[in-house]
């Protein structure tokens, strides 16, 4: 897929403001300071246009852009800030809760988990919820310019693991550098197939 252009739409705190569901709409979520700005930017080419953020966690907004005036790239709050409050943290999960399962033009999740960790607990629950609402979802390793190719795929590999405790098998990843643009045309043929229907 070319993208030949990317605008912010909105940003909405209520999910009763959303923009008509009329577009075939893909998800962007992750623990903050997984590289999700980053590699937003990377897939559309458009450095400002999702804000990388100094202060993760700080703002639980929905943020919408459409992508050659027929998708939208949907960037939610990321989650599992240690420093934001229990009730804020509780926000959050009604908010996106509500948000991926109510949208109906929501044809993907896009999970992001950074290259480097191991498997991270969050990310697996996450993970299992949108397996409980029979949400499609795919994975997309964050930040593997930062370690060996070696590394990453043993992350990757433990990461299958996790997942297959509970799903039968795993769904599609992609491995991602927002630094070299590595899985860019991936991801975006990925949309792209989708698209077509
Ligand atoms: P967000 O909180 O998930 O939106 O994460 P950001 O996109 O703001 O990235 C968090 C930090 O990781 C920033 O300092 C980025 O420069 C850095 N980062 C993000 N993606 C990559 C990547 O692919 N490679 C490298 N080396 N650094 C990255």
């Amino acid at each position: 897929m070319i993208v030949k252009s990317a605008e912010f739409i909105c940003s909405n705190t209520q999910v009763s403001k959303l923009p008509a569901p009329v577009m075939p709409e893909y998800a962007f979520i992750g623990r903050s300071n997984v590289g999700k700005s980053s590699l937003i930017n990377m897939l559309v080419s458009k450095k400002g246009l999702a804000k990388t953020s100094q202060t993760p966690g700080k703002t639980q907004l929905i943020n919408h852009f459409l992508i050659n005036e027929n998708w939208y790239l949907v960037d939610l709050p990321g989650y599992g800030y240690a420093r934001i409050s229990k009730s804020k943290k509780e926000d959050w999960d009604k908010f996106i809760r509500a948000y991926l399962d109510k949208r109906e033009s929501l044809q993907c999740v896009m999970v992001l988990v950074d290259s480097r960790l191991e498997p991270q607990k969050i990310d697996l629950q996450f993970c299992n919820w949108l397996g409980e609402k029979g949400l499609s979802f795919v994975i997309i390793f964050t930040k593997a310019d930062k370690q060996s190719a070696i590394k990453t795929d043993q992350n990757v590999a433990k990461f299958k693991k996790g997942l297959l405790a509970t799903f039968e098998e795993m769904p599609p990843y992609f491995i991602t550098s927002a630094e070299n643009q590595t899985g860019r045309d991936e991801v975006l043929g990925f949309i792209d197939e989708i698209n077509k229907g």
